[in-house]
């Protein structure tokens, strides 16, 4: 965790011996080093063996390189023109070993002498039982050579910086030169002196000496330990912390009733019987609108588990004890269709409704603005327009996220200060989270499950199929919309991307056009690019039956429900991740019909987009897709937010480093549990460390100790 060194360290790196202003721009821009203390967290990716000399005959069993020495006693240029390549057979006594240039032949051919001893370094090859070594680096002068004895660092540079003479040697230097100037009491220690003892932990000086410098490989993989330890830990502690401080600090409003609107709805509305998950989280949230603080809760549940509903019947409950509710969409397609079956599902109710996004016209939305002050709107449904500072509510009671994974936590923060108390907040997300994740990014919500789907749900079945078999895609397509089928045909919209992308979906539509021609077939299309209004246009046609086949990108991908569409067609699906892909998939088995979803890929595909693919042909769980995504995608940073130069450098592996997370989390609520103020004497360090670091508030530690 960077931000606890010296003033020393605190100093502006183009005050470091070597480097200078014109390096400093580029190390600024490079790699977001301003710092001494910044360089001090830039980490080698990895290191090589310097530790000694090898000797020839052990080089047939290494994977890394390494350092040798031996007799050139052999020397032959190879072949002609670009298949030239120089050999020199290389003995130490102990063996024999190629070594090979495939470039800059000459140039070695006339510098490398016969009979002569050097020292090389390089990675060995095997291959029928002959060593080689291809493009060792080679030390000429033995005499004048200083021992090496270290695993020497190896950092990543990019081309600007090596073309101004900072490659990874000179990043080595230059950190070599900071350590030569600082000493312990430059790198303050963060962690209690407990816990160093407990995990036996290097301290922070040796963890970053030793990060850097090992000695031995298994001091960098303690001092790696160490820094990913730290990290979790105050992530950890931080999510607990708030929790309890907003426990402790925010007042939330007392739900009692369940009143007319609520038991009206279940009586009369509420077309089928509610699943047991539904029942329980209903249950876990009724009992969070009893305990006068605020509610932060996660509902986590599978594409169509029904969380809408439980998010109506919870906004209905809080509507009946005198509030407004308000929920809110990723996109403007989402939001206009949960106003459409939330009106219906409230048909007959004395409930003022209304939906509000970025599209609405002006004077339409001063109007719903002035209602909303007035408390003339119970339940309020839009886009992240709500969270605009002109929309004020009369006593917003309850609002509900949907589809998590848009927002962030400085949005949700925007939302508490909607209301004085602020109001209860409940997030929706259909991206099933792994446990890891869940900890690290939510740690301070609550969270609810809806592990089972409404009964009736069709298994959709998944194929995958290759550009080839387009033609029988067609067929297959033709005899689904003679069943009176819907289908959609997605294609991916990368932002990179972009223009080929809309190239690919305007090619795409007009083969299926020509495939599916009017006035048998009506085929709709729907992009981000297009007017509100023919989005509109085109999205109702296909809820209602009109074209049966809709083109689009993947605004469709959240929460849009046609029940009649079972088929789910995923274009250039390995360009896709895997999570977009089962959102994707979700769109389709909503209804009774048997579903389906055709992955269409290019022939050859990378490793990792195989795996996506076979993933998604061999499950449907939610779950088991989210542990494969970050077992595929590997970590990530904690925050979720890359800010350069505040955010460290350490990598924590979400899905490798599961134990350190679960040693942190338990640490945390220990600590959380004994002495969550943070008073005693053992945890002054954590104090310290906390509210140098808190971001939500300024803590007032004589208001809350
Ligand atoms: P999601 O959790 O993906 O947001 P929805 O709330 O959109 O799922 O629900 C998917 C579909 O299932 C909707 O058509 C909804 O009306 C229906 N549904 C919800 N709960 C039940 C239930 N208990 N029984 C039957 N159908 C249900
Ligand atoms: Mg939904």
């Amino acid at each position: 965790m960077k931000g606890f060194v010296s003033k020393n360290l605190q100093s502006s790196i183009e005050y470091l011996k070597g480097v200078g202003p014109h390096k400093a721009d580029i190390l600024k821009k490079e790699i977001q080093v301003f710092s001494f203390e910044d360089l001090l967290f830039y980490f080698p990716y990895k290191y090589i063996d310097k530790t000694r000399y090898y000797s020839i005959r052990e080089l047939s069993g290494l994977q890394h390189p390494v350092q040798f020495k031996g007799q050139i006693v052999q020397m032959n240029v190879i072949g002609m023109g670009r298949k030239q390549r120089l050999s020199a057979i290389v003995s130490d006594g102990s063996g024999q070993a190629e070594l090979l240039w495939f470039k800059g032949v000459k140039w070695w051919a006339g510098k490398l002498k016969p009979g002569t001893n050097y020292a090389f370094f390089g990675k060995p090859n095997v291959f029928k039982g002959k060593v080689s070594v291809a493009h060792p680096e080679v030390e000429t002068d033995l005499q004048n050579q200083t021992p090496k004895s270290i695993w020497q660092p190896v950092y990543n540079t990019t081309d600007k910086m090596k073309r101004h003479g900072l490659d990874s040697k000179q990043i080595e230097v230059l950190i070599k030169t900071i350590f030569e100037n600082v000493n312990q009491n430059d790198i303050l220690e963060t962690l209690p002196e407990y816990m160093i003892q407990k995990f036996n932990l290097p301290n922070k000086y040796e963890a970053l000496k030793h990060k850097h410098f090992p000695t031995d490989l298994s001091l960098a993989e303690r001092a790696t330990k160490r820094l990913k330890y730290e990290e979790l830990f105050y992530n950890q502690f931080r999510s607990l912390f708030s929790k309890h401080i907003r426990k402790v600090h925010f007042k939330g409003h007392v739900f009692k009733e369940l009143g007319d609107t609520f038991n009206q709805f279940y009586e009369n509305n509420l077309p089928f019987e509610l699943t047991n998950a539904q029942k329980r989280v209903i249950k876990e949230i009724r009992k969070d609108f009893l305990t006068g603080q605020q509610m932060n809760r996660l509902l986590q549940g599978d594409v169509g588990s029904g969380k809408t509903l439980v998010a109506l019947m919870v906004m209905l409950i809080a509507i009946d004890n005198g509030y407004q509710s308000c929920i809110m969409a990723p996109t403007e397609i989402l939001a206009k269709q949960h106003f459409l079956s939330l009106q219906e599902f409230l048909k007959g109710l004395p409930l003022k409704t209304v939906v509000l996004t970025g599209s609405t016209k002006s004077k339409e939305k001063k109007q719903i603005k002035t209602l909303l002050e007035n408390g003339d709107i119970d339940l309020l449904i839009g886009t992240h327009a709500l969270i605009e500072d002109s929309v004020i509510f009369k006593n917003l009671g309850l609002v509900v996220i949907d589809e998590q994974h848009r927002f962030g936590v400085a949005q949700r923060a925007k939302l508490w200060r909607k209301n004085d108390p602020p109001p209860h907040i409940l997030v929706m997300t259909a991206t099933p989270i792994p446990r890891t994740l869940a900890l690290t990014q939510y740690g301070e919500l609550d969270v609810s499950m809806i592990d089972e789907l409404p009964p009736g749900r069709k298994e959709i079945s998944t194929f995958h199929a290759t550009d080839g078999e387009r033609l029988k895609l067609f067929g297959f397509m033709k005899r689904e919309i003679e069943k009176g089928r819907q289908i959609y045909v997605v294609y991916p919209l990368i932002k990179e991307s972009e223009k080929m992308d809309y190239k690919d979906l305007e090619d795409g539509f007009e083969s299926i056009s020509r495939a599916f021609p009017l006035p048998e077939y009506q085929v709709g299309i729907i992009h981000g690019q297009m007017k509100a209004e023919t989005k509109d246009y085109e999205m109702k046609r296909f809820a209602e039956g009109h074209s049966q086949i809709l083109v689009a990108t993947t605004v469709i991908e959240v929460g849009v429900n046609v029940p009649n569409a079972s088929v789910m067609v995923i274009e250039s699906a390995e360009r896709f991740g895997l999570s977009q892909l089962h959102q994707l998939r979700g769109r389709v088995g909503r209804g009774a019909e048997k579903s389906y979803c055709i992955l269409m890929t290019k022939d050859d595909l990378s490793q990792d987009a195989r795996k996506r693919i076979q993933t998604m042909t061999q499950t449907t769980d939610g779950f088991k897709i989210a542990e494969a995504d970050l077992e595929l995608r590997g970590g990530g940073d904690l925050d979720g937010t890359r800010q350069s130069g505040a955010a460290s450098w350490i990598q924590v592996n979400l899905s490798e480093d599961y134990p350190i997370l679960k040693t942190a989390r338990d640490m945390a609520e220990i600590i959380m549990e004994k002495d969550p103020l943070l008073k005693d004497k053992s945890n002054q360090t954590i104090r310290w460390v906390i509210s140098k670091t808190y971001r939500e508030q300024e803590i007032d530690w004589s208001k809350i100790s």
